[in-house]
């Protein structure tokens, strides 16, 4: 058995040479535990949000309550899509396949499902026929997140006009679909033409830019909103932040889902003119998917409705192995993934 560890705290940008791979014997022959439940991990969910646990402690992770601190040398747990190897739980029987808190490995051991909060990490799977792959990205996080963050916090009206930041990544992809679907101006900003042209072509976004090569931030936003944002969906903070404020227009909302810029930054970071937001009166909410499930119903139609009738385009961005971990994961710092980043441990 496999795994990744932290060789130590991580504070700044992520580099492969902060992992390490550990090799441990599992003996599947052994009967698990009682309550415990041995999975082979299938594919493993790569989140940006996995950088905020590794950090030294600080003041902030102690909101995260849904994920506790990254300790350095220990297994790293993450969302992901496996198979039941053997269990000493009821609930599930060899060859269910579940979603849950897996290992960042090649096999998961869930203890204690049966206490309220661990079986609530661990959910059988129902296919509805669709890829494996699906379960992890659209189905997991990234669509509820796109979904409660759009609707729910931002409360769109047909015809207004939405920024969507991180626009060719997994969450951020998923937005500006449901927000074209819906029926609002659509602009994205993504780190390079290839994303661009994506974004543009393949997934009928209104207009997209290159962030990396304009110099002001605050120029392609007036350029592509001359009457102003109604709605900005946040993936990275900082200077976008602050350039999409000064172009908000009166009452527009803001979701804070992300702010990946400012993950890696340990120095002091950009901030909106509050002045802006007093007197334009708008709403800046945080948000977190695990909080808006109760409305999963509502997504999955809506988001299974587009998927049939071929208005959505699912982006997934896969690499192989659990050697590959640390690289998919520091990748997303730099921006190498298009769509949804996971590593697939094994075949079904
Ligand atoms: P993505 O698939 O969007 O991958 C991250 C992308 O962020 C990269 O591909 C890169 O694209 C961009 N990026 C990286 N560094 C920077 C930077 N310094 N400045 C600007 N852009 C940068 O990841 P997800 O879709 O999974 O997540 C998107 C955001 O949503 C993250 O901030 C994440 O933490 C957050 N999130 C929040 C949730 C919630 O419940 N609130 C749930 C899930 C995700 P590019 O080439 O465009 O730079």
């Amino acid at each position: 058995n496999k795994y990744i560890v932290i060789k130590q705290n991580i504070d700044g940008a992520p580099e492969e040479s902060d992992f390490e791979l550990k090799t441990e014997p599992l003996s599947l022959s052994i009967e698990p535990g009682k309550d415990e439940v041995v999975i082979k991990n299938l594919y493993l969910s790569i989140d940006p949000y996995q950088l905020n646990r590794m950090k030294s402690p600080c003041a902030f992770q102690q909101s995260m309550n849904f994920a506790g601190s990254v300790i350095p040398g220990e297994a790293i747990d993450g969302y992901g899509v496996g198979r039941v190897v053997a269990t000493g739980n009821p609930e599930f029987k060899e060859g269910d396949l579940v979603s849950g808190l897996l290992t960042w490995g090649d096999y998961s051991i869930t203890k204690k499902v049966a206490s309220k909060i661990e079986a609530a990490m661990l959910n059988k799977v129902e296919t509805m026929g669709l890829p494996i792959s699906y379960h992890v990205g659209l189905l997991g996080f990234s669509g509820v997140t796109a979904y409660a963050g759009f609707f729910e916090v931002c409360k769109p009206k047909k015809g207004e006009t939405v920024f969507v930041s991180a626009a060719s990544g997994s969450v951020g992809s998923l937005v500006g679909q449901y927000a074209k679907l819906f029926g609002c101006y659509v602009v994205g900003s993504a780190g390079s033409q290839k994303k661009v042209d994506l974004l543009k072509g393949k997934l009928g976004f209104d207009e997209a830019f290159n962030y990396k090569e304009e110099p002001d931030l605050k120029s392609p936003l007036k350029r592509y909103f001359p009457d102003g944002i109604d709605i900005y969906f946040d993936n990275v903070g900082g200077e976008m932040l602050e350039a999409a404020v000064e172009n908000m227009n009166p009452f527009g909302r803001i979701a804070v889902c992300g702010v990946i810029s400012e993950y890696t930054n340990k120095g002091r970071r950009a901030a909106p003119n509050m002045v802006d937001v007093l007197y334009k009166r708008i709403k800046i909410q945080g948000f977190l998917a695990a909080d808006h499930v109760k409305g999963y119903k509502d997504f999955l139609s809506t988001t299974l409705e587009h998927l049939q009738v071929g208005k959505f385009h699912v982006l997934e961005d896969i690499s192989h192995g659990v050697e590959s971990i640390p690289s998919a994961f520091v990748g997303l710092f730099r921006g190498d993934n298009v769509g949804k980043k996971m590593v697939k441990v094994a075949g079904d």
